[in-house]
């Protein structure tokens, strides 16, 4: 397995989902972590036992990143705490689901901040650290949906095509300093964000149409991060790696 022994990774959204299995799989290949979240706090307190079960460190902070003094407070804890952070995985976001012409601009500007502002803020606070050591990895969470758009999730889809631009941009920019930026593009996996969406026999239809014939689960993006964030990764960057069962190709 790949290795982040002496590692500190800040997972944001770490309390459930691809969070979650994020943060204890990093934890497993070494890691200490930093499990963030906004509201489940015993949800989050749930994966740090699981950390410390695993004989890593954890630090539980609660922080809105969609507030930007939050975001920033929860960068500056992590490097305050552990002093070196060098792999960050930006994972928190939402989504709402509806006809663009339904939405209003309380939705956008809480799906912006969140999925955008969020991810910006909490980079931008660990890159000095990271360019200071000559050593880091950033991995953004992206979606699919970025590729290829979907009816009704417009404003989201279009979050997550500005983290893919981003990540390409932001790689060229500080690859010079041996730190990688790279984005993950989930689809077709069922968690709390889309269970609504995904009622057993939508299920049975999805799993139907893709090459895998399965939907994927927390752990197949997990996997996903963690080859990105370890050594296997030291060579990639700026990429986009589609953990989707096959659904689109490129
Ligand atoms: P979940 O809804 O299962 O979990 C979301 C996590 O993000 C929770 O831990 C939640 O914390 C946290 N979170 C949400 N808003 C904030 C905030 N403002 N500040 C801090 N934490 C926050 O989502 P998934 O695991 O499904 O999704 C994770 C990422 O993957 C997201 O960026 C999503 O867009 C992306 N993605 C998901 C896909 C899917 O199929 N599920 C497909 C493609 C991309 P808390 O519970 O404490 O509020």
């Amino acid at each position: 397995m790949s290795r982040l022994d002496g590692q500190v990774a800040l997972v944001t959204g770490a309390s459930r989902g691809f969070g979650r299995a994020t943060a204890i799989l990093l934890a497993r290949a070494g890691a200490d972590v930093i499990v963030n979240y906004r509201a489940a706090a015993s949800e989050a307190e749930s994966v740090a036992h699981e950390v410390r079960g695993l004989g890593r460190r954890a630090l539980v902070v609660q922080a809105d990143v969609s507030d930007p003094r939050q975001a920033h407070a929860l960068a500056q804890q992590a490097l305050d705490t552990f002093d070196h952070v060098e792999v960050l995985v930006n994972n928190a976001g939402i989504m709402d689901v509806r006809p663009f012409v339904d939405q209003d601009l309380d939705t956008w500007h809480a799906t912006l901040e969140t999925n955008l502002f969020g991810l910006l803020v909490v980079t931008r606070a660990l890159l000095p650290s990271m360019i200071a050591q000559q050593r880091g990895r950033v991995i953004c969470l992206s979606s699919q949906l970025a590729h290829v758009g979907a009816e009704n999730f417009a404003v989201y889809a279009g979050t997550k095509a500005f983290i893919l631009a981003f990540t390409k941009s932001l790689a060229r920019e500080v690859g010079r300093y041996s730190i990688t930026v790279n984005a993950v593009c989930p689809g077709s996996i069922v968690t709390d964000m889309n269970r609504a969406i995904y009622p057993p026999e939508r299920i049975t239809q999805r799993a139907a149409e893709l090459p895998l014939r399965r939907l994927g689960d927390p752990t197949d993006v997990a996997e996903a991060v963690l080859f990105l964030a370890a050594d296997s990764g030291r060579f990639i960057t700026g990429q986009c790696l589609d953990v989707n069962g096959g659904a689109t190709m490129a």
